[in-house]
């Protein structure tokens, strides 16, 4: 693919199901990830949604209309490109919170993606909004989608509805862009508010590469011999720094050892083997996107995501490992989606089983000591983070684990 640059920013897709968030996303990047047909691509695209899109400029044309993502302008000319986005397409109807936090802890920014022809908010409208808020991404766009299926009038109340509903939260200040994901209408318009709202942060180049890995795989078929078996792969993104070919990596926490009946997890080190970035073979990978990281790891090792959550980056640069920790604790005032006293959140107390998420991580731990503002928790898998670390806390209300508050990893 000509003209392929790595996407320098991730931009979270977010809102409730069928508001258009996939259909968004297709309609800018052209093309849907699965143009990239390896294993390693698709696999971590399907749980994440990653896609790319270069958005383009034509020269000689007003804003918004010299916006593309075409390679060719309504003249004739090319196209030149401005930068590439990766797009992190939240699963909407995937209930668990986590996923879309996890997602989030990768995020630049955000498109909060609302359907015009339904009353606003949604219940994951809202719920993603609050992930946002807790999470801290204040770049936001809104993407006032379907606008082909209502009237005038109705596009200006529903319009009305999403100022008011976002008054007060991270996304009071965001531009409201109404669009036709599936018509294909004012993309132009919602490409310069992201170029706006949404800038590529700057990043310290001197930086000791860090890495959150989302996903892990064995790439190879079954039955492949051992002299051809590729090592095992991670994917993921990288925070900061700079990833080569032929660098040695440590993981961390590595994986679980047990001796004499305790259990216990080493660090795990190897050398990349190759890298992938934007859909192509690199020798080297800076943030943005995603990224796969093929290893001389033992593919057992990587099966089935099981480094999933983990971090990876240079021997002796990690953040420390937590068997447990303690928090500062933020409730919220209420169950997102939930009116009255039915959605009230209770102390946390001793005891208690939370789910929490760190990053790209998610680890249960139950609670030893719950003070005023204050709790630690022993953790069933152990994480690494940085003291200061945002933590999503999750609690068991019925069927599901519910955002319940947000936690701060004291040191
Ligand atoms: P997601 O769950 O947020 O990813 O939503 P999808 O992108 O899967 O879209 C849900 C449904 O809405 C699909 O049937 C789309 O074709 C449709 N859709 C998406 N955007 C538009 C739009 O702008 N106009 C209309 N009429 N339909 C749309
Ligand atoms: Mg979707």
């Amino acid at each position: 693919m000509a003209g392929n640059q790595q996407p320098e920013v991730n931009i979270g897709l977010v809102g409730h199901v069928d508001h258009g968030k996939t259909t968004l996303v297709q309609a800018l990047s052209g093309s849907w990830t699965d143009q990239h047909s390896e294993e390693m691509k698709r696999g971590i695209s399907i749980r994440l949604g990653y896609a790319d899109a270069t958005f383009r400029h034509c020269e000689g044309l007003e804003e918004p209309e010299c916006y593309t993502v075409a390679e060719e302008c309504p003249g004739g000319s090319a196209s030149e490109p401005l930068r590439t986005v990766s797009f992190v397409d939240a699963p909407g109807h995937e209930t668990l919170m986590a996923t879309m936090l996890s997602g989030a802890s990768l995020m630049d920014g955000a498109v909060l993606v609302i359907s015009a022809n339904e009353p606003v908010p949604q219940p994951q409208t809202e719920e993603h909004l609050m992930a946002l808020d807790i999470i801290g991404i204040d770049n936001i766009v809104i993407a006032q989608n379907k606008v082909d299926l209502v009237s005038g009038d109705q596009a200006r109340q529903n319009y009305e509805e999403i100022q008011e509903f976002v008054e007060g939260t991270v996304a009071e200040d965001a531009p409201v862009v109404p669009v036709s994901a599936g018509q294909e209408v004012n993309l132009d318009l919602l490409m310069q508010a992201i170029e706006e709202e949404i800038p590529t942060p700057e990043r310290n180049p001197d930086a000791d590469p860090l890495m959150h890995v989302a996903r892990s795989f064995d790439i190879n078929k079954p039955g492949t011999t051992a002299d051809d078996l590729a090592g095992g792969v991670l994917g993921g993104s990288l925070v900061q720094g700079e990833l080569e070919v032929g660098q040695e990596i440590e993981i961390r926490p590595g994986r679980e050892v047990e001796e004499g009946g305790q259990s216990e997890y080493v660090p795990i080190e190897t050398t990349i083997r190759s890298l992938q970035a934007g859909g192509e073979d690199v020798d080297a990978a800076t943030p943005g996107g995603l990224l796969g990281v093929g290893t001389g790891l033992d593919p057992s090792l990587t099966k089935g995501d099981a480094l999933a959550g983990r971090m990876a980056g240079p021997a002796g640069s990690l953040p420390p490992t937590w068997d447990g920790f303690t928090m500062d604790v933020d409730l919220l005032d209420r169950v997102v989606g939930t009116d009255g006293e039915e959605g009230e959140i209770e102390d946390i107390s001793t005891g208690e089983p939370l789910m929490m998420t760190v990053g790209t991580a998610t680890t249960v731990g139950a609670v030893t000591s719950a003070r005023e503002g204050e709790c630690e928790v022993n953790l069933k898998r152990p994480v690494a983070a940085e003291p200061g670390a945002k933590i999503a806390i999750n609690r068991r209300i019925g069927a599901r684990w519910r955002l319940i508050g947000l936690g701060t990893l004291k040191e």
